[in-house]
């Protein structure tokens, strides 16, 4: 797949972001993170050189082969599921999206003690109770935040959650807006959570009218990915 015209599709993709947010009136600044799975590291220095600084990958080895492939600055977010044995590799990440268990937070935390400086992460919250996904309970959430409020090694930076697939809009808004109350609950329990990562490339505009921060797009960027 060739990424010649990344650029125009970006310029497209930001458009639509501007739409959106001036129709959800919430004013907020939206950062794409260009989903570059599967795609190789040319996908990578394409979004770079297309104006976008945020990559995220869903697997950690897939994450850092590509890293050690390119030479563009770009910061990597780790967007898929984290094993515990793996905390280390945090260190290459700017953001973990998904952050979802109490065992996964305990080892996150211990890991940002043992080098003196806490990780930057979002809860994933499972809304829609899927047990294909990971996650939060959203009833499990309050006592959670109360206590991730003492592991001083994780900064809990706000919200992920994934909507269900070919979900229909009342329920897409439904999911987003609980994501946006679990960002709120976290806030007033004393967490710096300013960032809902919520919308992929088939929910991204209803996603950023809702309060999107984040946005993680692949096939709207690179086109349907290679199997
Ligand atoms: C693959 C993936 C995306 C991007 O999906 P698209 O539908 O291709 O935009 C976003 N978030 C996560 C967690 C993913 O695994």
């Amino acid at each position: 797949m060739s990424f010649d015209r990344l650029a125009e599709r970006v310029t497209e993709v930001r458009e639509r972001v501007a739409a959106a947010v001036a129709r959800g009136g919430r004013g907020q600044r939206v950062t794409i993170v260009a989903v570059t799975k599967t795609h190789g590291p040319e996908a990578v220095t394409a979004a770079w050189s297309a104006g976008l600084r945020d990559v995220g990958e869903n697997k950690v080895q897939e994450a850092l082969a590509k890293m050690a492939d390119i030479a563009v600055p770009v910061s990597w977010h780790l967007v898929g599921h984290l094993q515990r044995n793996k905390v280390k590799s945090l260190d290459r990440f700017a953001l973990l999206h998904s952050l979802d268990s109490a065992r996964l937070a305990n080892a996150v935390c211990d890991h940002g003690l043992a080098r003196g400086r806490a990780v930057d992460a979002l809860v994933q919250v499972n809304v829609a109770g899927e047990g294909t996904k990971g996650g939060y309970a959203p009833r499990d959430l309050p006592a959670e935040a109360e206590r991730l409020a003492g592991l001083s090694g994780v900064r809990v930076c706000g919200v992920m959650v994934m909507a269900p697939l070919d979900a229909e809009e009342p329920v897409l808004r439904r999911v987003f807006e609980t994501a946006r109350d679990a960002r709120e609950m976290l806030e007033n329990a004393g967490h710096p959570a300013f960032e809902l990562s919520m919308g992929m490339s088939s929910d991204f505009e209803i996603a950023v009218e809702e309060g999107a921060t984040m946005i993680r797009l692949g096939t709207v960027l690179f086109g349907a990915r290679p199997r």
